[in-house]
């Protein structure tokens, strides 16, 4: 990692935010169990860091997307009960079985799989069934749930410990797909009643009660992104980025700014060229539409922003203030994590998971709250 002096952004990535954050998400879900979401390492922050914290926070149960993620974790963390979202290919049901990992069943083949390794070691391993409520992606479309539920043997070799689904739209609460994919997970769960049931990611954890069962599976706002869009919001921010100014010069006649020549200067302007680039994870769609914050000035990002480097317009920040060797707030306080994915057209999550391996990384607290 590069040091604090050299590097071209300090991304700060507070652990007591994410501890509290997964109190409020477990006080909102209240009677269900609340497992963390914690593939594409920790959605890029960090997922040594970001698992102690949460185990410490009382989670005892987590979700990857892929083998290697499970392996990492088994690792890190003995005891706790790891699921692995992208199925068993086969091939890996030893290495699942070694680490004790529990793989997301997403299709009948992934289930004959798992049985099959079963029946060869005289054991019924766990596995969580997958169903597809609405999103065509993974899962056990309708008529294969009806198929598994009329030959149940299917799936007698297996320690089924979830029968879960995934919504598509939770984040939009009036959403009609939302009642549509509940009342789908319900028959569902009808059909296979084994095991225990979850359907709701952060978003779902604030559709209502209804849509809890024995457990949620929440992400996103345990890393600060607003669980519901247009609503403020209760997350506490985990993220901090501060980039570093390079220089700053005077533009004092009718010029353009970076590639492209898209950002005309019509008057006097000051122009701080950032040490942040496309090339750190930051999105290339922030030219020319998002905001940084410098002290607590608004500076807007003008022209594109290139591989190493941005330009943002610092005429109306203090002189004292932009100045070689300060840090400007790429995402912080005042121009939070949402804001900027949505002014770069994007949405947090991609901005969290592409934090690149560039910025000099600083955790703070030790997140020790235990509700
Ligand atoms: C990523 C994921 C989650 C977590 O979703 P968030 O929106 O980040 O809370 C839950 N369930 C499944 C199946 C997922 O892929």
């Amino acid at each position: 990692m590069p040091d604090a002096a050299t590097a071209g952004a300090i991304l700060t990535i507070d652990l007591q935010a994410l501890a509290s954050n997964y109190g409020l998400i477990r006080a909102q879900a209240r009677g269900a169990e609340c497992a963390a979401s914690i593939k594409a390492d920790a959605y890029g922050l960090g997922v040594e860091r970001v698992a102690e914290t949460l185990a410490e926070a009382g989670c005892r149960t987590f979700f990857v997307a892929q083998l290697d993620e499970g392996t990492a974790l088994r690792r890190q963390l003995p005891s706790a009960e790891i699921h692995v979202l992208n199925g068993v290919p086969p091939g890996t049901e030893r290495l699942f079985a070694e680490h004790r990992l529990i793989p997301v069943l997403n299709s009948l083949g992934d289930i004959a799989t798992w049985a099959e390794f079963g029946r060869a070691n005289g054991a019924r391993f766990a596995a969580d069934v997958h169903v597809d409520t609405g999103m065509s992606r993974l899962g056990l479309p309708a008529d294969e749930i009806e198929a598994v539920s009329a030959d149940p043997g299917q799936l007698a070799d297996i320690e089924v410990a979830l029968v879960m689904s995934h919504l598509a739209c939770a984040d939009e609460p009036d959403h009609p797909l939302n009642r549509r994919q509940l009342e789908a997970f319900r028959a569902a769960r009808a059909a296979l009643p084994m095991g225990r049931a979850s359907l709701a990611n952060s978003s779902g954890v604030f559709l209502g009660s209804d849509y809890h069962f024995d457990m949620v599976r929440a992400g996103a706002a345990l890393y600060g992104i607003a669980p519901v869009p247009d609503q403020l919001n209760a997350m506490a921010q985990v993220v901090r980025l501060q980039g570093r100014i390079l220089q700053v010069r005077l533009v004092d006649s009718s010029q353009t700014v970076g590639y492209g020549a898209s950002h005309r200067v019509t008057r006097r302007t000051q122009i701080a060229t950032v040490a942040v680039g496309y090339g750190d994870g930051f999105p290339r769609s922030a030219g020319n539409s998002a905001v940084a914050v410098l002290g607590d000035v608004r500076v807007p990002i003008v022209g594109r922003v290139s591989m190493d480097l941005l330009t943002i317009d610092v005429s109306d920040a203090p002189g004292a203030m932009a100045r070689v060797g300060a840090l400007v707030d790429l995402i912080g306080p005042h121009n939070p994590l949402d804001e900027v994915a949505r002014d770069a057209c994007t949405i947090g999550y991609e901005v969290l998971t592409r934090l690149g391996p560039r910025y000099h990384r600083v955790y703070l607290g030790r997140g020790r709250d235990k509700a």
